[in-house]
């Protein structure tokens, strides 16, 4: 096996051991970077000076016998909507094109303090909106499963730069499946944990009642490791309180599959699913029902409704959140303008792509004083109901189970319509709606493209699904 299609833990091991030396680890990811991401397109900016220099320090600190962290060894890729001190963080906009971060993401702070070694940012639709990292300024991310078609999104190069083998590990933000959607695209393990695990401080404001850190990795082993690393509380995220339940201990007090009862929502039946990714979940489903648990039809009514109800709140969280970036504090500013009202107008005409300016203008339009009732109040009293509705099945099931995305990865050239595009979304928005955790386990096919399962775990027990997961991986 070359060492760059190693798992984090394996290169973690070898290093350790003295088997390879993180120089050589870099520089073989480097070496793949050199050779692929010109059409790949994985990578903003790479972070190749910073990375030797760190793979150098633990290669020395190793030698000497000093005690290293718990990512020395490990090199990891970081979405560019999450802030890297001194590098760019561009958000894939036009906007924040030659912006630098002036401090740390909490979770890149954490990183880096158990010795990670950030190998570079990588490409995202711009400002995480999108479904197939398309609406990026800076280029489409290819899949390197099959570089005609994308990798997903929003945290498409994240996925692509782990498949392609250009780091082992990436950060991901999930507003509405963008952890887990590309990870399925590409063949990947990717988890967004329970809402509040992770603190968001240092990362870009998508919709902030939905947003959330994510890891894309190629095992469920090396997912929950990672992500244990980034939970804790957080004084800085108002949100965040953390979450014990993530990490590779936790995952041994979960219900093994043996004994697990699993809900399918029926409402799922009527959707439009490509064949394959069908085929696919009924073989996961027969599988499951093998190794003994229960599997069978719920009721979720209020998911006929879930796009609808994402949609109208996260556009409504969307407007506010973008109204910083208005040339006067920082980023992109028009060249040329005759008054301040003008200022505002050009920056943000320029700096913003079609996509985000769309889901601006759908935002201020729904949280307009005589609209917010009729759209944004009543959105919030659905998602209030679709959470009942998972609380009820949640009484006699352990998880929830459902394919993460309605089709694999679909062509670069493919015109689809916004909605069509949000339809992608279909199976993730709802996690996010009710804001508990979910993971998407791979399902590889000879000849064929992979394509994901997902399991939803009660909300706070993201070690069931991270169990589950490990028990379903390389088995379906
Ligand atoms: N595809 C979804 C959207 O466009 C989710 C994006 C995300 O999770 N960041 O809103």
């Amino acid at each position: 096996m070359k060492l760059t299609d190693l798992s984090a833990l394996e290169t973690r091991e070898k290093f350790l051991s003295g088997d390879i030396d993180c120089v050589e680890l870099v520089q073989a990811y480097l070496e793949n970077i050199k050779k692929e991401d010109d059409e790949i397109n994985a990578f903003i900016t790479v972070m190749e000076d910073s990375a030797l220099e760190k793979a150098r320090e633990l290669d020395e600190r190793r030698d000497r016998g000093e005690s290293l962290g718990k990512m020395a060894g490990i090199v990891v890729s970081i979405k560019d909507n999450i802030a890297v001190k001194g590098v760019k963080m561009t958000c894939a906009s036009k906007m924040l094109a030659d912006f630098v971060a002036p401090y740390d993401a909490v979770v890149v702070d954490k990183l880096k303090k158990e010795d990670a070694i950030l190998i570079g940012k990588v490409n995202l639709d711009e400002f995480a909106m999108g479904s197939s990292t398309e609406t990026s300024y800076f280029g489409v991310t290819r899949n390197p499963v099959d570089r005609s078609r994308v990798s997903g999104g929003s945290s498409g190069g994240s996925a692509a730069s782990v498949a392609a083998g250009f780091c082992s590990v990436s950060l991901g933000t999930d507003t509405g499946g963008s952890v887990r959607q590309p990870a399925a695209f590409c063949g990947l393990v990717g988890m967004k944990p329970s809402h509040g695990s992770i603190s968001r401080y240092g990362v870009s404001a998508m919709a902030n009642t939905f947003d959330q850190v994510g890891v894309l990795a190629k095992t469920v082993d090396d997912t929950a490791y990672v992500l244990d690393i980034l939970e804790g509380f957080d004084a800085r995220d108002a949100t965040c309180i953390g979450n014990a339940a993530l990490g590779l201990d936790a995952m041994k007090d979960a219900v093994p599959l043996k004994d697990l009862r699993v809900g399918i929502p029926e409402i799922f039946k009527t959707f439009d699913v490509q064949d394959e990714v069908r085929e696919g979940f009924a073989r996961t489903v027969e599988y499951m029902r093998e190794q003994g648990a229960v599997v069978e039809y719920v009721p979720i009514e209020s998911l006929a409704l879930a796009i609808s109800i994402y949609h109208i709140l996260v556009n409504g969280e969307i407007a506010p959140n973008m109204s910083r970036f208005d040339g006067i504090r920082y980023g992109y500013r028009a060249e040329e303008y005759d008054s301040l009202e003008e200022l505002y107008i050009k920056t943000r005409s320029e700096g913003f792509g079609e996509e985000v300016k769309r889901r601006i203008m759908i935002g201020s339009y729904i949280m307009s004083m005589d609209h917010s009732k009729e759209y944004f109040d009543k959105s919030l009293e659905m998602r209030h109901c679709m959470i009942v509705e998972f609380e009820e099945v949640f009484k006699d099931h352990d998880i929830i189970l459902c394919p993460t995305s309605p089709t694999v990865a679909v062509p670069v050239d493919k015109e689809l319509s916004p909605v069509e595009i949000y339809m992608l979304d279909l199976f993730t928005v709802p996690v996010n709606l009710i804001g508990t955790a979910g993971i998407s386990v791979p399902v590889h096919r000879e000849n064929g493209l992979p394509f994901g399962v997902q399991i939803i775990p009660r909300k706070g027990e993201d070690h069931q699904a991270l169990a589950t997961a490990k028990e379903l991986e390389g088995n379906i």
